[in-house]
């Protein structure tokens, strides 16, 4: 059975560097049993209604702005498989999920996973975030998904635990960071799943301004099968981004 995971995924930058960020999200990678596909739940893919890339060549999507060139120059030779997408439409029970036939990869998935996988060999799809949904629904939606990790695919949620650009600066973490991610990782640990729906107000205000890099992990915490989380990479980026990633596997 292989693990759900969550990936912290931070700055884009993160997809041309090597620093202790991507060493150990390859270390993660280097673990795992052969896969037979990848479905990521990432942040920076919101939509009306819940829908699945089914395209057959998904491209690498540069959705930011203001990096170097290098950067746009990236390409992650992915492959997608509209069977694959089929097999996850038909698992999910609590919406209707649309196929993108035209939709490509983003930056939560391409710039973690060309550290995972430099040569991708196996699909790689992905799920949006429906902007309607509450966080109970997106969970539920993630519990759906708990069957997969037996039939040899990797879900990945893609995000961050504290997520708040705008008090991005150099130094150690705000308190409420801290704060904020000590919470959620005890409440994984705890695996109380009303304390990680309904967020202390004061903290989240603060740690997650909008919800879209928290929601990816209800979906590995919902697909997740009462394992203990394991948590990697939990350091601070600028005082306001979390990078912990978070791993549900069998011992
Ligand atoms: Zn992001």
């Amino acid at each position: 059975m292989l693990p759900a995971v969550f990936i912290g995924h931070g700055s884009p930058m993160n997809a041309i560097e090597d620093n202790s960020f991507t060493q150990g999200w390859r270390k993660f990678a280097d673990k795992l049993p052969p896969l037979k596909g990848i479905l990521v739940i990432s942040a920076h893919w919101e939509t009306e209604g819940t829908f699945i890339t089914a395209s057959k060549k998904p491209e690498t999507i540069h959705d930011f702005y203001g990096f170097p060139k290098e950067l746009y120059d990236v390409p992650y030779p992915a492959i997608g498989s509209p069977e694959l997408a089929l097999k996850i439409r038909s698992i999910v029970s609590s919406v209707n999920v649309g196929f993108d036939h035209d939709r490509g990869l983003d930056h939560g998935t391409w710039s973690v996973l060309m550290k995972m996988f430099p040569k991708p060999i196996v699909p790689i799809l992905q799920l949006s975030l429906d902007i309607n949904m509450s966080f109970e629904q997106h969970l539920t939606l993630g519990k759906q998904l708990r069957p997969l990790r037996e039939k040899g695919i990797l879900i990945i949620g893609s995000g961050n635990i504290v997520h708040n650009l705008r008090l991005m600066r150099p130094g150690q973490p705000f308190p409420f960071a801290l704060e904020f991610d000590k919470y959620v990782k005890d409440n994984l640990l705890f695996r109380d799943e009303k304390a990680l729906i309904d967020l202390p107000a004061r903290l989240a205000e603060k740690a997650m301004p909008t919800s879209e890099h928290y929601l990816p992990l209800l979906y590995a915490f919902g697909a997740s099968d009462g394992e203990k989380p394991e948590f990697f990479n939990e350091e601070f980026f600028m005082c306001s981004l979390s990078m912990a990633c978070v791993s549900f596997q069998k011992p």
